[in-house]
């Protein structure tokens, strides 16, 4: 079966169609990308999809109630609902920095969550 995503390697977007194939030592052919970089997340998309993950945890000392944040880098999609649980039970209090380290490493996984924004 065929599948048809779009490339978020860099802004341009390109559209991937990812095939099985047999033949091919990766198992995968992807058609569609501009670059050598839309075979490997074509690839990656189809064998083991992530996300940068962004997210909100509780805020005290500030006139909002949460703050935005997101992950450095990708996390597994199958690990997504567990992170989100641990950003519901996180709380921090301002001030805080946009680019503020909030959670070290998240499961485990390698990648941080910081601060999305600032807030006085
Ligand atoms: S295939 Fe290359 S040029 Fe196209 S979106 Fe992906 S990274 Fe960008």
């Amino acid at each position: 079966m065929n599948r048809i995503i779009k490339c978020k390697a860099c802004p341009v977007g390109c559209e991937l169609t990812i095939y099985k194939d047999q033949l091919s030592p990766t198992e995968y052919t992807v058609e569609g990308n501009s670059c050598g970089r839309g075979i490997e997340f074509g690839i990656k998309e189809v064998t083991e999809p992530s996300r940068v993950l962004t997210g909100r945890v509780l805020l005290k000392n500030a006139a909002m109630k949460h703050l935005p944040v997101k992950t450095t880098g990708v996390i597994p999609k199958d690990k997504i609902d567990d992170c989100l649980e641990i950003l519901k039970t996180t709380e921090v209090t301002a001030p805080i920095k946009k680019g503020d380290l909030i959670i070290e490493n998240i499961l485990g996984l390698g990648v941080d969550v910081i601060a999305a924004r600032r807030v006085k």
